[in-house]
């Protein structure tokens, strides 16, 4: 008789009552997980092809769980049911008459003498006895199986622990579930990020040339230009979410503000080369044209987000 230990008991129970609440996908990454520490508990395979719907791999699933224990009595009637598919579920309850008993018979006992399982109701998805059920519930995060936790998410069911959900307003979701949901809301497309990039250079652009004009006034100019580079962002791709909008339009601000520093010093190189006046590389104002970049393309960022 295989002696399952106390983890493999308390997932086991959590699968099944995930199952029984016919949170399918939820029971089935469960039972994997159980299969994947515990393989040689028949148990896991049992559940886990209660829960699948591929009848090959149900199949397989069951032929391994009776080499693992030949005599496991829910293997025997769900492989009999997957070979008999007409055959009436009642029937099996007559256990002397169940022509499982008669396979039965023909496999090889295990090591003989133990107590028979009790019988289980046929159909049922708890693999556990219901009575053994005074110890305390205890269940593991299905991404971090050594975290205990008694959270789900609302969406899907799967066990989660803190540091793979986050909480919504409406309820504790996991990490896939909400990188679906914003997916759906994610809807800029490629047109979008371009109109977006090329609105943004140009109007960084503009405050690019103010910049040295103004000095240290940029201070106060510089957040607000981004912040007006980021609403005709936002009214130009038709008030779109992107996941990247916000970075490609802070780059554009990045690109576009240092666009007349970098023609002005490259139109001033040449100057020094033509006059040998060095002079013409004083005016820079390196300095004002980082701050400018810096805060426009934040204020920016946050507008678009
Ligand atoms: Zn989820
Ligand atoms: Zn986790």
């Amino acid at each position: 008789m295989v002696v399952i230990p106390p983890r493999a008991r308390t997932l086991l129970r959590q699968a099944a009552q995930t199952a029984a609440a016919n949170k399918r996908a939820a029971a089935e990454q469960l039972y994997r997980q159980i299969i994947r520490e515990f393989p040689q508990v028949a148990d896991g395979w049992v559940g886990l092809a209660e829960v699948i719907g591929d009848e090959s791999e149900k199949r397989r699933v069951l032929e391994h769980a009776l080499t693992l224990e030949p005599e496991h009595r829910e293997a025997q009637q769900q492989l009999y049911l997957l070979d008999h598919p007409e055959a009436d579920p009642p029937a099996l309850e007559n256990e002397n008459r169940s022509p499982i008993l008669v396979e039965q018979a023909d496999a090889p006992s295990s090591d003989g003498g133990d107590l028979p399982p009790a019988p289980i109701p046929f159909g049922t998805l708890e693999p556990m006895p219901q009575a053994a059920d005074d110890e305390e519930l205890i269940f593991y995060c299905a991404t971090h199986p050594s975290v205990r936790t008694n959270l789900r998410c609302y969406s899907c069911g799967k066990l989660i622990c803190s540091r793979c959900s986050r909480h919504t307003p409406v309820g504790w979701r996991c990490n896939t579930c909400i990188h679906e949901a914003q997916e759906v809301y994610f809807n800029a497309e490629t047109a979008h990020y371009l109109l977006a990039f090329f609105a943004s250079t140009f109007i960084a652009g503009i405050g690019g040339f103010i910049v040295p004009i103004v000095g240290f006034f940029t201070i106060f100019l510089a957040a607000g230009i981004g912040s007006i580079i980021g609403r005709v962002a936002f009214r130009l791709t038709g008030r779109r979410r992107g996941r990247y909008l916000p970075h490609t339009v802070a780059a554009a601000v990045v690109v576009g503000g240092l666009m007349p520093g970098v023609l002005a010093f490259l139109l001033s190189l040449l100057l020094v080369t033509f006059t040998g006046e060095m002079s013409f590389l004083s005016s820079f104002n390196f300095f004002w044209r980082a701050v400018y970049v810096a805060l426009a393309a934040s204020a920016a960022f946050y507008q678009v987000r």
